[in-house]
C-alpha cells in the first residue's frame, strides 16, 4: 500500500535493525484517515471471503480492526491481555510470549463473541515474531471458527512471523512488507525491484 509505505519512509523512526517506531501516525497518535484507508484496503482484499467478524488483540490492533470491520460491515472483537473481573469464566485463552518485553502473558476472549458459525479475519498492527498472531489463531481454532486469513499493517519480513503462520496453514496479507532496515534506511519487499 503505497500511501502507507510513504508515511513509514517519511515519519518512521528506525531505532535498530529490528525496531521501527511509528508512534506519530499508527500506534500512539493515530492518523484516522490513514487508519480508515487501511481498513478499506483490508476490506477490498477480503471482500469475497464471507467474513463475519474481525479479531485483534489490545491495544494497537484495535483501530485497524475497527476500520476493517467498518469496511466489511461486520463487528470486530479484541482479545484482552488481562483477564477482566467482568469476563467471568467463559473465555477462550492462549499464552503469548512477547520477545520485545521478554514476558509471557495470557490473552483471552469471551466465548460469547466467537463461535463455530464465524468466519474470521485477524488484524494486527505489526507482524514480527508472530507470537501474538499465533495466539489469536489458537483462539479462533479453539472457538471452532473458520479463519479466512491474517491482515497485518506492517510486516517485518526478516523476522520469523510469516513463516510460523504459513506453517500453520494461515494465509497472511501485509500492507507494507519491510525486507530490511537499519537506522536511516528502509527497504520494502514489493517496491525494491529494479
Ligand atoms: P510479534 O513479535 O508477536 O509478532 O509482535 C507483537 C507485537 O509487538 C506487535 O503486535 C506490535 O504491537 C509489537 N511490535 C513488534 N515489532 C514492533 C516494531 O518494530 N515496532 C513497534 N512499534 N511495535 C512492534
Amino acid at each position: 500500500m503505497k500511501e502507507l509505505e510513504d508515511r513509514i519512509r517519511q515519519e518512521g523512526v528506525i531505532l535498530s535493525d529490528t525496531v521501527l517506531k511509528v508512534d506519530s501516525f499508527l500506534n500512539h497518535q493515530v492518523d484516522t484517515e490513514l487508519a480508515l484507508s487501511i481498513g478499506r484496503e483490508f476490506g477490498r482484499l477480503f471482500a469475497d471471503r464471507g467474513i463475519t467478524k474481525v479479531l485483534t488483540i489490545e491495544a494497537s490492533g484495535i483501530q485497524f480492526a475497527m476500520a476493517a470491520g467498518i469496511a466489511l460491515k461486520v463487528p470486530f472483537v479484541y482479545a484482552k491481555k488481562k483477564k477482566a473481573v467482568t469476563l467471568a469464566e467463559q473465555v477462550y485463552s492462549a499464552s503469548v510470549h512477547s520477545f520485545t518485553r521478554q514476558e509471557t502473558y495470557q490473552v483471552s476472549l469471551s466465548r460469547n463473541y466467537l463461535g463455530p458459525n464465524d468466519r474470521v479475519l485477524i488484524v494486527d498492527d505489526f507482524l514480527a515474531t508472530g507470537a501474538a498472531l499465533v495466539g489469536l489463531v489458537q483462539i479462533v481454532r479453539e472457538a471452532g471458527a473458520e479463519l479466512a486469513g491474517v491482515g497485518c499493517v506492517i510486516e517485518k519480513g526478516f523476522q520469523e512471523g510469516r513463516r510460523l503462520l504459513e506453517d500453520m496453514g494461515v494465509h497472511v496479507h501485509s500492507l507494507a512488507r519491510i525486507s530490511s532496515m537499519a537506522p536511516g534506511e528502509i527497504h520494502f519487499v514489493d517496491n525494491d525491484a529494479p
